[in-house]
């Protein structure tokens, strides 16, 4: 059977939603027919690929659309359960003391579907609330070390055990270019931002949400803390196994595109983030970089769908926003089930 029967489009260990498709295919024994293709390589500063540039964390920011609380809920169970088992796919995740703080109360619906599930949740006290805010959750949160993340997946999906996935740095010029060869039996498409632009998908839905961060030193912080305001989004995360770097955020700016930093956003973002956690402003607090990077955000949400396309099979996955390490494995079980007819084709071999 050939490499090449399976596509995965859109990463080389950059994206995150590939990367979780790809775990997700070996898991069930289809890592030796998988070809990887993207068009960046690891240490590239391009803002328009955007996983190297994520916090990480679990968190509350996502809406209310059914989708998206069950790719969060799935998400969180199965990075926790990697935590839990020790599993190599965990070594640069960590269970992390997380508060959450929101100004408007969210809804409902909401706050029934994470309680069900964040472990040790306790919601705040009204008495404990910072000034301006309506609601607080406390919970263990899963933190991951975002770019360490990726190069390590992309190591592990590379051995025998995963299946060798073979990994391609390639720019398609359209989706159709994807389909390597007349073998190549389907296409997930994981192109995160470029998915408005790509002919043959051209989602005009898409759009990309700016977030600027500032990357510190800060021996300090040992949580994850974040206020959601009505038009602000403040975020402080550890990252794990990282010598004290703290990701500090940020911005959610929807549709801005411009890839320049701006100081006075640097400003604003260390006065809120002192704020909410005043560790913050001791002396050992060293500024390591600032960076920004586009959220590929999809109104109505992120498309998980099956597409036949002149009698090919393709998967698209793509649209995560500010969520695609949360709720990436969610999104990839979803994507892979899609395509289970077209895999029942093909042979197994299970991890
Ligand atoms: C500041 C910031 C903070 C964030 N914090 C969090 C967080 O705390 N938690 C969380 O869950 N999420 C967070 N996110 C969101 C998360 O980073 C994204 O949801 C996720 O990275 C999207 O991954 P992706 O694989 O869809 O896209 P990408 O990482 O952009 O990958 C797309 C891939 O497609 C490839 N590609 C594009 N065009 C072509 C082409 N023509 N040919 C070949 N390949 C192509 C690119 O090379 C790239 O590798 C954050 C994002 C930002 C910007």
């Amino acid at each position: 059977m050939a490499r090449d029967s399976i596509v995965i489009l859109g990463q080389v260990l950059a994206g995150i939603i590939g990367l979780n498709v790809a775990l997700e295919l070996a898991k069930r024994g289809y890592g030796q027919h998988i070809t990887v293709i993207g068009r960046e390589l690891p240490g590239d500063s391009n803002v328009d690929y955007t996983s190297p540039w994520a916090g990480a964390n679990f968190s509350g920011i996502s809406g209310t659309d059914p989708n998206a609380l069950r790719w969060d809920r799935a998400g969180y169970l199965a990075l926790m359960g990697l935590i839990e088992r020790g599993a190599e796919e965990a070594k640069f995740l960590a269970k992390t003391e997380s508060t959450e703080y929101w100004d408007e109360q969210p809804s409902a619906e909401k706050i029934k579907s994470v309680t069900e599930y964040l472990r040790d949740v306790k919601v705040t006290p009204e008495a404990d609330l910072p000034g301006g805010v309506s609601f607080g959750l406390s919970f263990t949160t899963i933190t991951l070390n975002a770019p360490a993340h990726c190069l390590h997946l992309k190591s592990l999906l590379s051995r025998p055990e995963y299946g060798s996935i073979k990994f391609e740095r390639r720019a398609v010029n359209a989706l159709e270019d994807a389909f390597l060869s007349p073998k190549t039996k389907i296409v997930f498409n994981c192109i995160g931002n470029a998915a408005k632009t790509m002919p043959g998908v051209q989602d005009a839905k898409c759009y990309p949400t700016r977030g600027q961060i500032v990357l510190a030193k800060a021996p300090a912080v040992k949580q994850n803390v974040m206020r959601h305001g009505k038009d602000y989004e403040t975020y402080i995360i550890p990252r794990p196994l990282s010598d004290s770097t703290v990701i500090l955020g940020g911005y959610l700016q929807k549709g801005d595109s411009d890839g320049r930093v701006r100081e006075e956003e640097s400003r604003s973002i260390l006065r809120r983030t002192g704020e909410l956690l005043p560790v913050l402003k001791q002396n050992d607090t060293r500024i390591l970089k600032v960076a920004v990077g586009f959220r590929p955000s999809r109104e109505t949400g992120a498309r998980v769908e099956r597409e036949e396309i002149q009698g090919r099979t393709v998967v698209h996955n793509y649209g995560a926003g500010g969520t695609g390490y949360q709720a990436g494995m969610g999104m990839a079980q979803d994507a892979v089930d899609l395509a289970q007819e077209v895999l029942g084709q093909l042979p197994v071999s299970k991890l």
